[in-house]
């Protein structure tokens, strides 16, 4: 984003507070644009008058430019699985954030036995994973073709489309390229890849379904080129892949490619190369490899391109040990560190408890919830887990810094009426909160056991302590 203070965004508003966006004040609206939380558009009494005025138009276009982020951002499928790429504006998380997240994508290929076909596509589209409150889910489908018969491609790519999921459409040949896009163009595939040899094919598809497409090459000189030339010729949307090389100096030299691009666009203002980067981990290029060594391989280059700074990956392997290790470090890294993952604070019932069951305390940052939560479920505890809003943060910094107090916790047992649903007034704190001990039990009257410090050993800790000798 070019624009670095909110006033540059709100001299370009029409400033009448009127509120139509959703925010109190145009100020407050341009310190929303700036944090990417609100988009220009929401300004709708400055979208209408540039349909009438001019000068209206010249400032929306200004402020299109001038808040679009560093990386352009592009979208691959359509309607609600639609997935978006790219969209960044810094090299490190904790400069600011990252906005949207790696898209995985996994390959099938139009030589495949059919029914191996439905049994990845329905994989990939059903694939979830519970992660810190949420679900983790796989992005795409890759369609790779592999027979070079325009007419098996078009049929294979349309049965994958039926599963609903994007699509990245793979094959250098134009025909291929055509036939597939005459069956899916409407659900915005991303075509790939437009190479020297076939570009030109590929820029009169691109423009004529317009559809995204990933221009190749490992020659960065080329790869710009061929970026540039797509981009005057009127195509928006534009992935760049700098070629994926096999394990050991060529993965090294891929790798500085990809810094080199993405450094080149951030930190050198180049817009020629602002675009969304494919890596493409399958190890296909390992022969002579046995299949373990392969998994491995496309699940060291993914964690490795997840981190740094590739938008858009294919992979083949669908097991547990790529997936699973891949879509958790996606998940860490792409999570907003300006504002702390936490859970709802109040009282979860766990394993359906008795009045004679503990009452144990924990924090609303997302990680030990869910921790503890899991902890308490699978070891078959019952008890009422009360959950304190320490605004996101953990145990032992919220205790630290003060969100952790015997008053928060004395508001909490009123709010949740915890007192009613038990038949004694005991209440185990986790190990970390230790010193809280007599404050709290001062503040509420309940008598405070301090439990263990890991919620792991809980199970240990009740067997010994519970119920409590009176
Ligand atoms: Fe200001 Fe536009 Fe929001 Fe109205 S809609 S408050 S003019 S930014």
């Amino acid at each position: 984003m070019k624009v670095k203070s909110p006033l540059e965004v709100y001299n370009l508003l029409p400033r009448t507070n009127c509120k139509e966006c959703g925010y109190d004040t145009c100020m407050s609206f341009a310190a929303h644009i700036l944090d990417r939380s609100a988009k220009v558009i929401q300004c709708k009494p400055l979208v209408e008058q540039s349909e009438k005025d001019p000068k209206a138009k010249s400032k929306l276009e200004k402020l299109l430019d001038i808040t679009a982020p560093e990386i352009a951002e592009i979208v691959i499928g359509s309607g609600d699985s639609a997935v978006k790429v790219g969209g960044e504006e810094v090299l490190h998380r904790h400069e600011l954030t990252f906005f949207n997240p790696t898209a995985f994508f996994y390959d099938v290929w139009d030589t495949l036995d059919e029914k191996k076909i439905e049994e990845r596509c329905e994989w990939v589209a059903k694939y979830r994973k519970f992660y810190v409150g949420k679900y983790l889910t796989l992005d795409g489908i890759a369609v790779r073709c592999t027979s070079n018969d325009p007419s098996k491609f078009g049929n294979v790519v349309k049965k994958v489309a039926s599963y609903g999921k994007p699509m990245v459409l793979v094959t250098l040949n134009p025909d291929c390229m055509k036939a597939a896009l005459e069956e899916v163009a409407d659900k915005k595939p991303l075509i790939y890849a437009a190479t020297e040899e076939n570009w030109r094919e590929f820029l009169r598809l691109a423009l004529e379904y317009k559809v995204p497409v990933v221009v190749r090459s490992s020659d960065l000189d080329k790869l710009k080129s061929l970026a540039v030339t797509f981009k005057q010729a009127g195509v928006k949307e534009i992935v760049l892949d700098p070629v994926t090389e096999p394990v050991g100096e060529g993965l090294k030299r891929t790798f500085e490619r990809v810094i080199q691009i993405r450094r080149t666009a951030i930190e050198g203002g180049d817009k020629d190369v602002a675009y969304p980067i494919m890596v493409t981990p399958i190890s296909a290029h390992l022969i002579n490899a046995d299949d373990v060594t392969k998994e491995y391989w496309e699940a060291v280059i993914g964690g490795m391109f997840v981190v740094k700074y590739a938008d858009i990956m294919i992979f083949h392997t669908l097991k547990q040990h790529v997936v699973m290790p891949t879509l958790t470090l996606r998940a860490n890294i792409y999570t907003d560190p300006r504002t702390p993952v936490q859970v709802e604070p109040g009282l979860r019932p766990i394993n359906d408890p008795k009045p004679e069951d503990p009452v144990f305390l924990t924090t609303n940052f997302a990680l030990t919830y869910y921790t503890v939560e899991s902890d308490l479920t699978s070891a078959k505890i019952r008890g009422w887990l009360l959950v304190l809003n320490t605004e996101g943060i953990c145990v032992e910094a919220s205790v630290a810094g003060g969100k952790f107090t015997a008053s928060g916790v004395k508001q909490l047992i009123e709010q949740t009426k915890i007192a009613e649903k038990v038949n004694h007034k005991y209440l185990v704190i986790p190990g970390l909160a230790a010193r809280l001990q007599g404050a709290i039990e001062d503040e509420t009257g309940w008598k405070v056991l301090v439990g263990p410090i890991d919620s792991g050993r809980i199970k240990g800790w009740l067997e010994k302590n519970w119920p409590p000798k009176k």
